[in-house]
């Protein structure tokens, strides 16, 4: 392993899955940037969580769903660690609703975070990571975007999509020293998956061969994999963590 102290940034790292890849990234001796978009407390008491394993942390409000929220994501991070091995790519909304009445709205809302922001802010890491020829992105997409879903046409645009970017990241980015790959949850317990209808959820419960859902750290322990100095030779992959659902 080498010496240099990595710093990693997380997206929506205040809640759910995002929180629980910060600290998995703590607990391996990592700086955090943990971004955010409202939830300032959630975002203070991660960046506390991860000072108790001993890494220094810092949190961020930018929507990174716009180039200017990114740019002062990224300027943030360099002024406070001077470097970024890691970006998670985690942010992410749902605007759930049949095709005939999906609004364009909810469509473009949906594709600016979940795409785009992930967009904005693999453009950023990559220019500092093929200087450091270091560099691990993960996005998190999602087994609706390899499965699609009734109800989630923006949504599953928006994971297959993000498929897609870190494919071609990775081809882009593979001769200097920096992976990009995908990792798929299938449904985690979080404040996203408990807005949920109780039958919807039940619904989902029975197309899961664990017969349960999973945990935010059951997606964070695959992101830390990804995110670290051993998993240098995997590039452009999609990992499912999602209980055997989407095989
Ligand atoms: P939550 O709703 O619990 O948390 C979403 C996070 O994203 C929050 O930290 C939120 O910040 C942040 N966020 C939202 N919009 C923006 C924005 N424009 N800029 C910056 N941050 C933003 O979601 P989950 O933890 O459930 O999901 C995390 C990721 O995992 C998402 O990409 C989601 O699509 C994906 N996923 C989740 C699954 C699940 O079953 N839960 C399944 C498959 C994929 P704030 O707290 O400030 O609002």
């Amino acid at each position: 392993m080498s010496e240099i102290t990595r710093a990693a940034i997380v997206t929506g790292g205040s809640r759910g899955i995002g929180r629980a890849v910060c600290l998995a990234l703590a607990a391996q001796g990592m700086n955090v940037v943990v971004n955010y978009a409202g939830s300032a407390a959630a975002a203070e008491e991660t960046a506390a969580l991860c000072r108790e394993k001993g890494v220094e942390a810092i949190t961020v409000q930018a929507d990174v769903s716009c180039e200017a929220g990114a740019e002062a994501l990224f300027a943030a991070a360099t002024a406070a660690f001077g470097r970024v091995d890691v970006l998670v790519n985690n942010a992410g909304i749902t605007r759930d609703g049949l095709i005939l009445r999906m609004s364009e709205e909810d469509f473009d809302a949906v594709l600016s975070t979940n795409l785009k922001g992930a967009f904005l802010c693999a453009k950023k890491a990559a220019r500092l990571m093929m200087k450091q020829r270091y560099g691990r992105i993960v996005c998190i997409s999602s087994v609706v975007g390899v499965r699609g879903n009734a109800g989630q046409a923006n949504y599953a645009a928006s994971k297959a999509g993000v498929i897609g970017l870190v494919k071609s990241l990775a081809k882009e980015l593979a001769s200097r020293g920096v992976t990009a790959n995908a990792v798929a949850p299938g449904f985690i317990d979080t404040d996203m998956t408990r807005a949920l209808p109780e039958a919807v959820r039940e619904g989902i419960l029975s197309q899961i061969p664990q017969a349960r859902f999973g945990e935010a750290a059951d997606v964070a322990h695959a992101v830390a994999f990804l995110s670290g100095e051993n998993a240098g030779y995997i590039t452009g992959q999609v990992l499912c963590v999602d209980g055997g659902m989407a095989m």
